[in-house]
């Protein structure tokens, strides 16, 4: 990446993130809390409207300052996932939306007085199945009434808005599996009872949930595009989140690797300090190495998004190569802080726990795979 605009921009971030250290996040960890004071700052700094151009109140950055952001915090030993959505999910409003959407929704994000954190994909029945979702939108007259289920719904009870895929057209009325499907800006300050939020407890100090739609109304005014293109409008905007995502598994690897730089040098075990073993060094070494070939895939796959480029291939290679570079140093970290690995105080069984997740959400790496096997390689389709 270019050095000198990321210099200062790292140094800005590290500074924000010096302010929320590792006892921080360990008490929100423990609380199950929303890092609300951490996210408040990141709103107000802007960084969370890095993405949205300036006409409407954003900074107009491109994908490379967000990856730098993200990176950032998780670097430091902070989480983004409470909030990293505000970056990317606007992207479907920016790129589909009218102007009057656009003029109406990503001012108030851009401002901070509006979130848009939450979107609704993953169904149950149909987990990395996208196209075969069931939660049907019907028009009537100049609404949508939304019924169905959703899983996996981050951040809901920390947003106003919510994107939401939904069916239109029957899945055996249409020609193609990926047509009839919608998207939709659903207004959750509107939508009463016709939303039950159900938590689902994870692993991690995370916000998801079970969501459930009963007769919720969404004004046709709020549909994203044309009816039945929401697939593509989605697909469109996950090479953005792919590599942002890539960004805070690279992160997190990085974190675990200055980690255990520090205390290999520090601890000192049968008279030498335990770096000195080569038993300690080789894996950190190797995570490093591996660490800098994920930098060098994600930063081309950034500099191809920047560009306006097709990043499809590149920009999930970055997410499979970051999340599995990010759980090897994990585990890495595990073995050179040893018992003191599990110990809470320490900070590295709670990143632990949370570099987990980026090797199935918000793609599952064998979904990678076959994407790659698929549609790079030209292997035959798989499903
Ligand atoms: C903490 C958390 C937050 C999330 N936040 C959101 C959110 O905000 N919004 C949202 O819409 N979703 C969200 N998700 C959902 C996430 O995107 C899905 O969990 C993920 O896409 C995988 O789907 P699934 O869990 O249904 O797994 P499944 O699709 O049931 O797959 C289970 C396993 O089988 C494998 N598998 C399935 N089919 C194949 C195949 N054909 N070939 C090879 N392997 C296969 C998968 O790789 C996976 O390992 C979140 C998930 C988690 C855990």
């Amino acid at each position: 990446m270019d050095a000198e605009v990321d210099v200062e921009l790292r140094e800005q971030v590290r500074k924000l993130c010096s302010r929320y250290p590792s006892e921080y996040w360990q008490k929100c960890d423990r609380a199950r809390a929303y890092p609300e004071e951490f996210v408040q700052e990141l709103t107000d700094a802007g960084y969370l409207a890095c993405l949205i151009p300036e006409q409407y109140g954003g900074a107009g950055l491109g994908i490379r300052e967000a990856a730098v952001i993200l990176e950032e915090i998780h670097r430091s030993g902070g989480n983004a996932a409470a909030c990293h959505a505000q970056m990317y999910t606007m992207g479907t409003v920016l790129r589909h939306g009218s102007p009057e959407q656009k003029e109406r929704w990503l001012t108030g994000i851009a401002s901070g007085a509006v979130r848009l954190q939450a979107f609704a994909i993953t169904e149950p029945d149909a987990g990395s199945d996208t196209t075969s979702i069931s939660t049907f939108a019907e028009r009537k007259g100049d609404r949508y009434i939304v019924n169905g289920k959703k899983i996996f719904i981050s951040r809901m009870q920390h947003s106003d808005l919510m994107v939401l895929l939904a069916r239109t057209t029957p899945r055996a009325d249409v020609e193609k599996r990926t047509g009839g499907l919608s998207v939709f800006v659903v207004d959750l300050r509107e939508a009463g009872d016709s939303i039950r939020v159900q938590p689902v407890d994870t692993m991690i100090n995370h916000e998801t949930n079970e969501v459930f739609f009963d007769d919720l109304e969404v004004p046709a005014e709020n549909r994203i595009g044309e009816e039945g293109k929401g697939f593509s409008y989605i697909l469109g905007g996950m090479n953005a989140e792919r590599i942002l995502l890539a960004s805070e598994s690279i992160g997190d690897a990085l974190f675990f690797i200055d980690r255990c730089k520090r205390y290999a040098n520090e601890r000192v075990v049968f008279d030498r300090p335990i770096g000195q073993n080569q038993g300690i060094q080789f894996p950190i070494a190797r995570a490093y190495i591996r660490t800098q070939g994920a930098i060098a895939v994600r930063d081309g796959a950034v500099a191809l998004y920047d560009a306006g480029e097709p990043c499809g291939a590149e920009a999930n290679m970055s997410k499979f190569l970051a999340s599995e570079v990010a759980w090897e140093a994990a585990n890495v970290a595990m073995d050179t802080f040893g018992g003191y690995g599990m110990a809470e105080e320490f900070g590295i069984e709670r990143k632990f726990r949370e570099a987990r997740l980026y090797l199935i959400a918000p793609v599952a790496n064998n979904l990678v795979l076959s994407y790659v096997g698929q549609h790079v390689l030209g292997l035959p389709r798989s499903f």
